[in-house]
């Protein structure tokens, strides 16, 4: 089976795209997804790595205060145990004085003092940041004010000269009253100092009280360190330069930054703290703000937290760390750093991996264009091959490649190629080897067919001339019964013989025809001529011909039509006939004994609306019947049933044609029978009812002449006793002929007497009757003139080509009287005259001398049905319901009850016909 794909239409991707965009995909994935990992991961990183930092920065600045501001409350100590002991003695403040001195060279303080309870003290102070020199300070009395007395020192520490004197009251400064009302060291409050000759003092104390055994308080040690230091130590702690670390006092006050901003300001002479929020650094500022909103109540803070904070659109992890010792400082160490300091490097990883990405993909890219390529060009070769192999073109060789797989389709490719032109050329080969023996056979045929032509054409000319041959004699023979029969000196005997004469001639036209239709049937040629026609009519002549027939073989015959049969159809009458008398002289014919029933009626129920009628028609016998096994090819030409002393009067072809033509009526003949016991034949038609059946179609009065002018026809045939037929039947009519025996004499005496109408045979020697046609077509004064063609021939070329020629229409012979009175009728429109009815009576005399008054043929047709149908109670109603019409139809109703009575149909039926 051939199938054609169509590729074209559908969407299908580029090999190229396909190896390509996948590859590209992946590679885009992959590196996407570690970037985005590596992102995350990093952005984790940077989030431990900021904490990280704040705690070892906030334990670098928790341990270095532990460590910066342990020491002064050490050396206190040291100091302490020294004056309990009795080392220090309060008295020689020289002393005192030296050995502060001496400590102040070993720690980095600012200040070592004692202040004793006398109100005096002494220490040791290194007030510019680098030299040390001593105080010495009397108790504070009105008379001398100022009590301070600031030496300079020399190498050893020993006093050398007076810098400055001031004032000072020891015992209520809180240096003094402060560790005496806590009763242990501690610290005092942070203090400042302005002097312009030194660096701001930013300090703060710690103070030691110490009793002794008694508890008695023997002084109270002092040390001062500089706080500025701590600033430094944070300045120099390696965070990210825009971080910050910075301490806190509980209430917010400022106590060191790494900011490079002091933590306090020198206005007025005074040295001014910041509070954290007032910094001048905006990072302290502003980390310091956001701490005092997110924990407002600092003081409750024990444990370090971590915070993120956005500080001027930049993200901060901040960390703040309680710091406190055992003297009572309780601070916050709060380290921030930017975050960008640890994603500058992840964001340059960010945007490398970015930057790899794109190669990545460049590079898949443009490797996935050359592996693609590599791939599908070795695919496309063979693609195209296999499109030129699909278009015819076999002559095909793909080279190989270096891909093995594509390597190995091209090879088992070109093997197929190859293999395809072999079998294709031996295919070439063998069908040319076939179309010479078809050649060969072709014209063997050709000439066989031609030699059947011949014979076929040699028979069919032979059928049509036996044809024409044969309907000639009939169309004297019907023509002549017909002429005779309105031959008002013909008796009722005679009128009878003519009757049958007419009936076996036509018999025997049907026979003729029947040959005729066997070529046809050959041919598939059998057409159908529709016409209206009175049924009951119909009926009762064919059946006539059969009674006669059954009579004589002395078989009862039974005809039984339904009462309510329709009067008039529309239907090929002849075609009808030809199947009904077929299949009813079968059944005569092969019946010896018996009956042969005829039985016609409708099969549906008719409604008003109703155009069609289907009516079945029966013919049962008691005769012989039919083999089982030959019930199925009775119906083929020539095949006959029964012995071959029963079928001598028969050919076989009966069957055959009536089937056929059944068949071209819708229908099909069926057939039932019981060898020995009789058969059954039937069928059933759809019948085109004739509404508009006028009166004058069923009306047998006979047609005397026309009412008008006398009209000329011109009879045209080459054989005399066919122009003797037309001229018998219609100058007693009163029409003036005249006689041509070919067309070319039909021609002149046309122009010479101007026929009203002419009759013309077709075939004729010198010039046919189709040639006069046309000639006389041509001449403006035959434009119209009615021209029938009879020929004796019933071919449907002969009619078409009649009316090609310009004939008014076709009418072959035999011709049937009162279907050319019809013809005559519509062609000159003519009013018949008819033969006046005998005063609505007409009398016979019966054999036994009796006047019998008959009752017109319009009140017979019921009786006329009942006697064929056999029906003896409706043949009595009916007589009783004439009887009724007319007093002078007594004696015929009497006689017909007296022969009903004795069943003799026969007799009535006699008596029927003598109505005219
Ligand atoms: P034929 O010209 O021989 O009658 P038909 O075609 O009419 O040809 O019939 C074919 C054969 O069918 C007949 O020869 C006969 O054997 C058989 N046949 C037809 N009708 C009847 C019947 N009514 N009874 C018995 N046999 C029949």
């Amino acid at each position: 089976m051939k199938q054609n794909f169509s590729y074209q239409h559908t969407k299908a991707l580029p090999l190229q795209w396909v190896l390509i965009v996948p590859f590209v995909l992946q590679i885009l994935g992959a590196v996407g997804l570690v970037g985005y990992l590596s992102f995350k991961n990093g952005e984790k990183a940077v989030q431990d790595l900021a904490q990280q930092l704040t705690k070892r920065t906030s334990y670098q600045v928790n341990s270095h205060l532990d460590m910066y501001l342990g020491l002064p409350h050490q050396v206190n100590q040291i100091n302490a145990n020294a004056l309990r002991l009795g080392l220090l003695k309060g008295r020689e403040r020289k002393t005192i004085g030296k050995y502060f001195w001496q400590q102040m060279q070993v720690y980095h303080l600012t200040y070592i003092a004692i202040n004793l309870p006398t109100g005096e003290a002494i220490g040791a102070a290194r007030y510019d940041g680098k030299t040390v020199t001593i105080d010495d300070i009397a108790a504070k009395t009105p008379s001398l004010p100022k009590n301070v007395t600031t030496y300079s020192t020399d190498r050893d520490g020993n006093p050398t000269q007076i810098l400055a004197t001031s004032t000072w009251d020891t015992l209520n400064e809180s240096t003094y009253t402060k560790p005496i009302k806590a009763g242990k060291p501690t610290w005092t409050k942070i203090y400042t100092y302005y002097d312009p000759a030194y660096p701001p003092y930013v300090a703060a104390s710690a103070s030691h009280p110490v009793y002794d055994a008694n508890h008695k308080l023997l002084g109270v040690m002092v040390i001062d360190i500089h706080l500025l230091k701590l600033s430094e130590f944070l300045r120099n702690l390696e965070i990210d330069r825009s971080g910050q670390v910075f301490i806190l006092e509980r209430d917010g006050m400022l106590v060191a930054n790494s900011a490079k901003e002091q933590p306090f300001i020198v206005a007025n002479k005074e040295i001014k703290r910041f509070k954290a929020t007032d910094s001048p650094n905006p990072v302290v500022q502003e980390v310091a703000k956001q701490l005092q909103q997110s924990i407002p109540n600092l003081h409750t803070l024990s444990d370090r937290q971590n915070l993120k904070m956005n500080i001027r659109g930049e993200p901060y992890h901040v960390q703040i760390a309680p710091w406190r010792d055992r003297y009572g400082l309780e601070w916050f160490v709060v380290t921030s750093v930017p975050e960008s300091s640890f994603m500058g490097q992840i964001n340059a990883n960010t945007q490398t991996t970015l930057w790899l990405c794109v190669l990545a993909l460049a590079v898949a890219t443009v490797l996935g264009i050359f592996t693609s390529r590599w791939i599908a060009i070795p695919i496309w070769r063979v693609n195209q091959a296999s499109q030129a192999v699909a278009v015819g073109d076999l002559d095909q060789i793909v080279p190989g490649g270096n891909i093995q797989e594509l390597n190995g389709l091209a090879h088992s490719f070109n093997q197929m190629a190859g293999r395809l032109r072999d079998s294709f050329a031996a295919s070439e080969k063998s069908k040319a080897e076939l179309e010479q023996r078809v050649e060969e056979r072709t014209a063997e045929l050709r000439q066989a067919k031609e030699t059947a032509e011949v014979a076929n054409r040699i028979k069919s000319e032979f059928l049509a001339n036996m044809n024409h041959e044969l309907r000639t004699p009939l169309n004297g023979i019907l023509g002549y019964a017909q002429i005779l029969q309105r031959d008002p000196a013909t008796t009722t005997k005679q009128l009878k013989g003519l009757g049958v004469i007419y009936q076996c001639a036509s018999h025997l036209l049907t026979l003729i025809n029947d040959i005729l239709d066997l070529s046809k049937l050959e041919v598939q040629k059998m057409e159908l001529y529709r016409q209206d026609f009175h049924l009951a009519n119909f009926l009762a002549s064919t059946v006539d011909i059969c009674r006669v027939k059954a009579e004589q073989k002395g078989v009862e015959f039974h005809y039984q039509p339904a009462a309510n049969l329709p009067v008039a159809v529309h239907a090929d009458d002849k075609r009808l006939r030809q199947v009904l008398l077929n299949l009813l002289s079968n059944a005569v014919k092969f019946t010896d004994v018996g009956t042969v029933t005829f039985r016609v009626e409708p099969v549906d129920m008719p409604t008003e609306s109703d155009c069609i009628r289907r009516i079945r028609f029966q013919i049962k016998d008691t005769g012989i019947g039919i083999p089982a096994e030959k019930l199925a090819t009775i119906f083929l030409p020539f095949e006959q049933a029964g012995k071959r002393e029963r079928n001598i009067e028969g050919t076989g072809l009966g069957l055959a044609i009536s089937q056929q033509i059944i068949e071209k009526m819708g229908s099909t003949i069926q057939v039932q029978s019981i060898l020995g016991q009789g058969s059954c034949f039937w069928f059933e038609v759809d019948l085109l009812l004739t509404s508009d059946w006028t009166v004058e179609h069923a009306n047998h009065q006979k047609v005397i002449g026309y009412l008008g002018e006398r009209r000329k026809i011109l009879a045209i045939d080459d054989r005399p006793e066919n122009r003797l037929v037309v001229v018998n039947m219609l100058e007693p009519l009163g029409f003036k002929l005249v006689e041509a025996d070919n067309g070319l004499a039909g021609l002149e005496t046309a122009l010479q007497m101007r026929p009203d109408l002419i009759i013309t045979d077709v075939h004729m020697s010198v010039m046919d009757g189709l040639e006069m046609t046309r000639r006389l077509r041509q001449l403006p004064d035959f434009a119209t003139t009615p021209i029938v063609a009879s020929p004796a021939t019933l071919s449907q070329v002969d009619m078409q080509a009649s009316l090609d020629a310009g004939c008014s229409c076709f009418f072959p012979k035999p011709i049937e009287f009162m279907g050319l009175l019809a013809e005559l009728q519509r062609l000159l429109q003519l009013q018949w005259v008819y033969e006046a009815l005998p005063e609505r009576t007409q009398a016979v005399t019966t054999s036994d001398d009796e006047e019998i008054v008959l009752p017109p043929l319009t009140e017979l047709t019921a009786l006329h049905t009942a006697v064929r149908g056999g029906f003896m109670t409706d043949v009595q109603q009916e007589a009783l319901r004439i009887k009724q019409v007319a007093p002078e139809y007594a004696a015929f109703a009497n006689r017909v009850l007296e022969l009903s009575q004795k069943f003799d149909d026969e007799a009535i039926l006699s008596l029927l016909e003598l109505v005219v």
